[in-house]
């Protein structure tokens, strides 16, 4: 049943676990720890930024029966069961909906996306149309990725390519993807430019997003020399499906004082003759799809704006969620998909305007538990045949200090 959220305001009234409540001595002598007890009837009597656990946020001033004096509580923490006559203003000018809030109005916004052909209807899962319409619904409008970025080999590099460096392929795969470099290029600038902010392989917990085939292995490796072992937030086609406790638990591993680098992004993969999302492995005869979980949510795509196919409703088991949930967070690239002029050539740059929605509401909402640093480096890995070096489109790489501010783009160096 998808239920709306009470807003808070001055007289409503509710409740929450005792031990969110602050001060916590005053409110421990009517609720002791160990019971773990429920504070009920507890009336808002205002707003005000307060610190809890190092960290400034919205809290609601409360009057908690039995307990003297004004307390607080974050926002999120507290459940408003009485709405009060007048939500505070801050509640009203809502950003982000509640996931499991149907927004109808941002559905009209998205919905001419997914649709291709005249009297083709369909109707977006309310999650999805909640995150897109939350961060990315102009984007999505407009059919222009968010994150494409013309990037540039510089001079010195064009004349010192890697050893080994396959010349006519190296130029095949640039013609394709401008703005690639292989991963050999982009681990040497990348590390340089860490290290001048101060990261080394000993203060610096790794953290990946990338899908689960073994050929994205081949960029996380090329990091996990320098670093040392990843964290693993991600899942199929490079969603961060570990969400956000996978994030809290990631930045609670990055060393005290230290720093993180998390990389993230979908794959595609290029034969050695140019065939896009396909690629030779070693030891297997077939020149198979590469993303194969990125190229079956697009043949369910296909299929839905193609008036074929419906909308799977049941798409989510648990034997499959994963693939589920990239067929649901595929659908709004329906119409950008169909007029492509390479729809396999497309599909990483729409995946990834997908999975840049859930990686910025990952790092929004864990942001305060950065500890000296973070570097978010997002973009297309290119797989290519076992005799050839792989290659990285870069799309993104900022730079967020301390406090959990965006202070820089270094993307312009990766050029
Ligand atoms: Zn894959």
């Amino acid at each position: 049943m998808v239920t709306t959220k009470k807003l808070g305001g001055i007289g409503a009234m509710g409740s929450a676990a005792a031990r969110f409540f602050h001060p916590g001595d005053r409110v421990r002598e009517k609720y002791p720890p160990e019971t773990r007890a429920r504070a009920i009837n507890v009336v808002i009597t205002g707003e005000a930024q307060r610190r809890v656990r190092h960290t400034t946020h919205l809290c609601y001033l409360v009057s908690i029966p039995d307990v003297e004096g004004e307390c607080y509580i974050v926002k999120k923490n507290f459940r408003v069961e009485v709405s009060p006559e007048t939500p505070f203003d801050s509640e009203t000018q809502v950003v982000r909906p509640d996931p499991e809030v149907v927004d109808r109005a941002a559905l009209e916004d998205v919905v001419p996306n997914v649709r291709c052909g005249p009297g083709i209807e369909m109707k977006l899962p309310a999650a999805i149309i909640a995150l897109f319409a939350a961060t990315a619904a102009e984007a999505f409008q407009a059919g222009i990725p968010t994150g494409r970025a013309n990037t540039r080999l510089s001079e010195s590099l064009v004349k010192n390519p890697p050893a080994g460096l396959d010349s006519a392929f190296d130029k095949l795969v640039k013609s394709n993807f401008p703005g690639a470099l292989t991963n050999k290029e982009l681990a040497m600038r990348v590390v340089g430019l860490l290290q001048e902010k101060g990261f080394t392989p000993e203060n610096t917990l790794l953290a990946t997003s990338v899908c689960a085939d073994e050929l994205a292995r081949e960029l996380e490796d090329e990091f996990v020399d320098i670093y040392g072992t990843n964290f693993n937030l991600g899942g199929l086609s490079g969603f961060p499906f570990a969400g956000n406790t996978g994030w809290g638990a990631m930045s609670a591993h990055v060393p005290d004082d230290g720093y993180c680098l998390t990389i993230h992004g979908p794959h595609v993969g290029i034969t050695k003759d140019g065939i896009i999302g396909k690629v030779e492995r070693s030891g297997i005869a077939l020149v198979d799809s590469c993303c194969g979980s990125a190229i079956a949510a697009s043949n369910y795509l296909q299929a839905i704006t193609d008036g074929t196919a419906d909308i799977n409703p049941k798409i989510q088991s648990f034997s499959d969620f994963q693939q589920g949930a990239v067929q649901e967070l595929i659908l709004p690239f329906g119409q950008r998909l169909a007029r492509a002029d390479d729809r396999m050539r497309e599909l990483p740059y729409a995946l990834y305007d997908s999975q840049e929605v859930m990686v910025n509401d990952i790092i929004n909402t864990g942001k305060s538990t950065i500890k000296k640093g973070l570097a978010v480096l997002g973009g297309i890995q290119i797989n290519t045949s076992p005799d050839t070096y792989d290659y990285f489109h870069p799309l993104r790489f900022d730079y967020f200090n301390e406090d959990g501010n965006l202070v820089e783009n270094l993307l312009p160096y990766l050029r």
